[in-house]
């Protein structure tokens, strides 16, 4: 069976959710190998995650040469992996990093790309969600390697237990892929609460909040879910922008979406219309996000909301 390369997402050697996502749809495709490039003195940990999520082998990179620079020096090291493995398919997380990734990659190795896609089949046929999620499109590489970018949340991490052999793989990384080079990196602030976008529940709230979002976040806590947030709320102010969910903002594909005093306009619901399941809390019956829902709640999202958080705290308790 051949290797399907994935690329470890994570952050000083913890392995972010997405990667175990794309782990289980990799089995579909063949056997797993991850690659992890980092310093190989965190290599351990993440050896262990994958390794329950089903990789059989894992290519430790240590990044001691490259981690100064932006992306090109790790699309460098999968092509000289894709090189040595002839895989079945290179599989990375469809972000801002992934996507250039996988770019550079393919053009290195000759090879198809797709990004952003939300499903793979065993054929490595993939969906993807286009034009403000109005058309679900299925295609498939035809040339090279197929080199897919797949979003968070695509599918439920699934465990089963793999070699996860280790093998360290000595990249040769060009002059030409050192010309942009880090001056500074601070970690965002963390609110504590699971990134907006790899989040398996997210609990919006807009307008109709009228600026108080403590009911949105207190249900976001009892739920251990992200904050999202309509353009209508992030225009007042009352929310970041990097909480904005929408065209214009960032698309979610949560297992569970909560709409709060959202009417669902066309390019707030481009931005989490695949969600698994959609809830909306909203006084007005006649808002167009009913249209879209699972569960409905017509009711004054101030009294809703705190309730359901108790009763879900309750619940836990
Ligand atoms: C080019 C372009 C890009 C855009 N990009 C985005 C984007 O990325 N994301 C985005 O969200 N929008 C975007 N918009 C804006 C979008 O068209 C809507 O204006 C916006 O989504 C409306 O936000 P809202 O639903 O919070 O507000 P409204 O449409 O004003 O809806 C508020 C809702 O709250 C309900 N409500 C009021 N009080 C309560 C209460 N106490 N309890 C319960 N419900 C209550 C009301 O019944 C109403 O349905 C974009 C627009 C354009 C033109």
């Amino acid at each position: 069976m051949s290797e399907v390369l994935v690329l470890i997402d994570h952050v000083d050697g913890a392995v972010r959710k997405p990667t175990n996502e794309l782990l289980t749809i990799a089995r579909r495709l063949g056997e797993p190998s991850a690659v992890f490039i980092g310093p190989a003195d965190q290599a351990a940990g993440a050896v262990e995650t994958v390794k329950k999520y089903g990789a059989e082998k894992v290519y430790v990179v240590d990044d001691a040469e490259i981690k100064g620079y932006l992306v090109a020096p790790k699309a460098e090291v999968l092509a000289q992996l894709v090189e040595k493995t002839s895989p079945a398919a290179v599989l990375i997380v469809s972000g801002g990093e992934g996507k250039e990734i996988g770019a550079r990659l393919a053009v290195k190795t000759s090879s198809g790309l797709i990004t952003d896609a939300v499903d793979v089949t065993a054929e490595g046929v993939t969906t993807q969600s286009v034009f403000a999620g109005n058309y679900s499109v299925t295609s498939k590489v035809t040339k090279g390697t197929p080199i897919i970018a797949i979003k968070p949340n695509s599918a439920s991490p699934e465990e089963t237990a793999g070699a996860g052999t280790v093998e360290e793989f000595a990249a040769t990384i060009s002059d030409a892929a050192k010309t942009a080079q880090i001056v500074a990196a601070q970690p965002r602030q963390s609110t504590g609460r699971p990134d907006l976008t790899e989040a398996a529940i997210v609990v919006s709230g807009g307008r109709g909040t009228g600026g108080d979002f403590a009911p949105v976040e207190k249900l976001a806590d009892a739920l251990g879910a992200a904050v999202g947030a309509s353009r209508a709320a992030v225009d007042s102010g009352w929310m970041p922008h990097t909480f904005q969910v929408g065209q214009t903002g960032k698309t979610v594909s949560p297992q569970l979406y909560v709409a709060n005093g959202i009417s669902g306009a066309i390019q707030h619901r481009a931005g989490m219309q695949t969600s698994k399941t959609i809830v909306a809390v909203n006084k007005d019956e006649e808002a167009p996000i009913f249209e879209l829902v699972d569960f409905g709640v017509v009711g004054d999202l101030h009294a809703v909301l705190p309730a359901l958080a108790d009763a879900v705290e309750a619940r836990k308790n």
